[in-house]
């Protein structure tokens, strides 16, 4: 995790409630993209390889895990940076919320599993040409 940065966030919530945290990001290299991709389309071949096994539904389940084998390959590839797993406090409500990783993308939104509102999540970056406006 030595390579992950902080990157500093701001979080907007229902009407008016603000907030800011900051969210680990990490640049994934050429050979962890390729791991993570291999990882996810094996995982699609695996699926097909149990399915054969599964009276009927086989017919739809197995050429289906193997024709989404490539799209998983490559979407999961296509991530070059990730938002590692973290917590940050909700503006509506005050508790900690769950982060999981994802692609990172600018402003993302996550609902709070305490007060069931949404918020949005902004790097500062963003945020501050926002208020340009
Ligand atoms: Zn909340």
């Amino acid at each position: 995790m030595s390579d992950s940065e902080l990157i500093p966030v701001d979080l907007q919530g229902a009407g008016d409630k603000r907030g800011s945290g900051s969210v680990p990001v990490k640049t994934l290299s050429k050979p962890e993209r390729l791991k993570r991709a291999w990882k996810g389309a094996g995982l699609c071949i695996g699926l097909a390889v149990v399915c054969v096994f599964l009276p009927l539904i086989h017919f739809v389940l197995v050429p289906g895990f193997l024709i989404a084998a490539p799209f998983v390959f490559s979407w999961m590839y296509s991530w070059e940076r990730v938002i590692l797993p973290c917590e940050l406090k909700c503006p509506n409500c005050g508790q900690m919320i769950k982060i999981s990783l994802n692609k990172e993308k600018w402003p993302f939104r996550e609902v709070c599993v305490h007060c069931r509102n949404e918020m949005a999540v902004l790097s500062s970056a963003s945020a501050s040409e926002n208020e340009r406006k």
